[in-house]
């Protein structure tokens, strides 16, 4: 077998089992009594056995699945099958509390699995000789090949073997008392643990992190762990007294002496149905929170005892070290100094033990600490890069709203450069470039309908005056008035221009002479009713003389209709002004 055989659909329960315990495990019970093929067979039994091994409330219903995979894969010589039956057999021996031999074998199998495991694999026999260096009191070899379990799976997609490992090395520092980066490791495996369907694994992460936050002194955070252990479905049974100790301390603690009492009484009956591991120590540790916190000193003096010796017996160090330490303080108080000076002597022992693990492990926590770091740049530099993605995209954003807005502003602009290029700016009228545009227009219309046009020039009387007495902002302020007026008077078809200082053109379709005549009779009217106020003065009593062309009368273009225009504006100015005159034809010209 290598590695790149793991793609083997014999083993697809196997391969997604550490994903979807629940589904794989279905799966494999299926297909263990299914199966026709000896090889799913076994890969489902190995499955199964897995399953209860980590998964379920008896690990030791592990058993007859493991026998029967292990003879399977025995007798077709698939090694990797084998090596991951042998692993499951040492670690239900170190369940059964013989974990000096379970030790043995794992390490006997380390050399193959080199060849024969990959990575993911390989993972399972690293973890369990962790687990029983672990539980056989070797703490700097655990966390050693609890870190190289974290080192194989480093070049790996991401796995809920991740944070297994990194909450049992979190176990193990605490069990060094190197609570900090033990509560950082913790985190983040819970953090992991989020992305997978892992009621056990969220239990171990979560009884280590409160552990390690109770060991920095952060106890409301403990306390909230614990309340999430508490909320979580039922945990399983064999792997949960560690979880009941802790969470029994941490509720004895906040005076919640009932939850606490509950949590002694589930780890004494688990107790007695799983004694491998440290549970007798987590047991003996639960009963004596419950009863130190009850205040009956004689009875915590006697669990506390309990405690610290199951602890020392199994080489428990942490358990050791808070029980001789708490059994100290009580002696003392009670001025029992030769008891409390024994309790001092064997923390100081256990103590220094706990520290020359530390130190022995010290390469390989500082590998730890150096992983976690790389991990937390890579986290920093992904949401650095996340945040400056998000800065970019709000930076593009605003450069369009601002393009947008200054696109809308150059329309406007366009718009009044557009309106501007045809207005006059100071009455607002149309200017002679607007006239010389439309003009042709209109004149081909209006011949086109056979109807008339008619075209007046409007010449202000005696304009100079209103300069000479009032001053030229005066003449503009009375130019601006006429400017609004004008068009009032006309209808909305014809068009005003401001043609020269006080001059102006009106173009008058439809209208012959005589309408036109009408027309600027009545702004002659509205003129002279015209007051403007200014500097306290009232301006007023204006009057203009106009000439009146009429289209096919008068000519056929713009320029002959001018031309007719001026000449009879000249004889209404020559005839005295305040008039309107219609150009001569050949019948000459005619007065209002
Ligand atoms: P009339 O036309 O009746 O012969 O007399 P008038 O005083 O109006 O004489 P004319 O038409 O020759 O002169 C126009 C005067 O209008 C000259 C100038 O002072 C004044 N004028 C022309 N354009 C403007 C203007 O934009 N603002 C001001 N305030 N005055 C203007
Ligand atoms: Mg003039
Ligand atoms: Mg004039």
């Amino acid at each position: 077998m290598t590695p790149t055989e793991n793609a083997d659909a014999a083993a697809a329960p196997w391969e997604r089992h550490f994903r979807e315990p629940e589904r794989a495990f279905a799966q494999a019970s299926e297909l263990a009594s299914s199966a026709v093929d000896g090889r799913v067979r076994a890969w489902s039994e190995l499955t199964i056995a897995y399953h209860h091994l980590y998964f379920t409330a008896n690990p030791l219903e592990a058993k007859p699945w493991i026998e029967r995979a292990a003879a399977r894969f025995e007798a077709s010589g698939e090694r990797r099958g084998g090596l991951l039956a042998q692993v499951a057999a040492a670690r239900l021996a170190i369940v059964e509390g013989d974990a000096d031999a379970a030790r043995e074998r794992l390490l006997a199998l380390y050399a193959e699995s080199q060849q024969v495991l990959a990575p993911e694999d390989r993972f399972w026999l690293l973890n369990a000789i962790g687990a029983a260096h672990y539980f056989t009191d070797r703490l700097d070899d655990a966390i050693r090949y609890l870190y190289e379990a974290l080192e194989t799976l480093r070049d790996g997609e991401t796995s809920p073997q991740h944070p297994t490992i990194m909450s049992n090395l979190a176990a193990a520092l605490v069990t060094v008392g190197d609570y900090p980066p033990a509560c950082e490791l913790a985190e983040a495996a819970l953090t992991a643990l989020a992305r997978y369907d892992n009621p056990q694994l969220l239990m171990f992460a979560r009884s280590n992190l409160a552990e390690a936050l109770a060991g920095c002194g952060a106890h409301e955070r403990a306390l909230d762990i614990v309340q999430q252990m508490l909320d979580a479905s039922e945990p399983r049974r064999a792997a949960q007294n560690h979880y009941l100790a802790i969470a029994a301390e941490i509720l004895a603690r906040n005076g919640r002496i009932e939850e606490a009492s509950r949590c002694a009484d589930t780890a004494r009956a688990i107790h007695a149905d799983f004694p491998g591991g440290f549970n007798e120590a987590h047991r003996h540790w639960a009963d004596a929170v419950v009863a130190d916190a009850t205040g009956d000193r004689r009875l915590a003096r006697e669990r506390l005892s309990a405690a610290a010796e199951a602890s020392q017996r199994l080489h428990y160090l942490p358990g050791e070290c808070k029980a001789w330490a708490r059994l100290a303080e009580l002696h003392a108080s009670e001025r029992d100094f030769e008891a409390a000076y024994g309790c001092s002597c064997r923390l100081l022992a256990a103590e220094t033990e706990r520290l020359s693990h530390r130190a022995s492990a010290k390469y390989y926590l500082l590998r730890v600490q150096h992983e976690l770091s790389h991990a937390r740049a890579e986290r920093d530099r992904a949401l650095a890069q996340r945040q400056q993605t998000e800065r970019m995209n709000e930076e593009l954003a605003r450069l369009n709203a601002d393009l947008t807005h200054k696109m809308i502003q150059v329309e406007a602009l366009q718009a009044q450069l557009a309106v501007e290029a045809v207005h006059d700016p100071l009455t607002q009228l149309f200017n002679r470039r607007y006239l010389d545009s439309v003009m042709p227009g209109l004149i081909g219309a209006a011949e086109r309908r056979h109807a008339s046009l008619a075209l007046a020039l409007v010449d202000l009387d005696h304009f100079k005056h209103v300069n000479d007495r009032h001053g030229h902002p005066a003449g503009d302020a009375v130019l601006r008035e006429i400017g609004r007026v004008l068009p009032m008077a006309l209808r909305p078809a014809d068009v005003v221009c401001r043609y020269g200082g006080e001059e102006f053109c009106i173009v008058l379709p439809d209208a012959d002479g005589v309408g036109a005549e009408r027309a600027l009779a009545s702004l002659a009217a509205r003129l002279r009713d015209l007051r403007v106020a200014w500097n306290g003065a009232t301006l007023g009593g204006f009057t203009f003389s106009a000439g009146v062309a009429v289209l096919g009368m008068h000519g056929t273009t713009f320029a002959d209709l001018l031309q007719a225009a001026d000449r009879a504006l000249y004889a209404a100015k020559d005839a005295g002004r305040d008039r309107i005159l219609v150009a001569a034809t050949s019948a000459g010209t005619r007065g209002p």
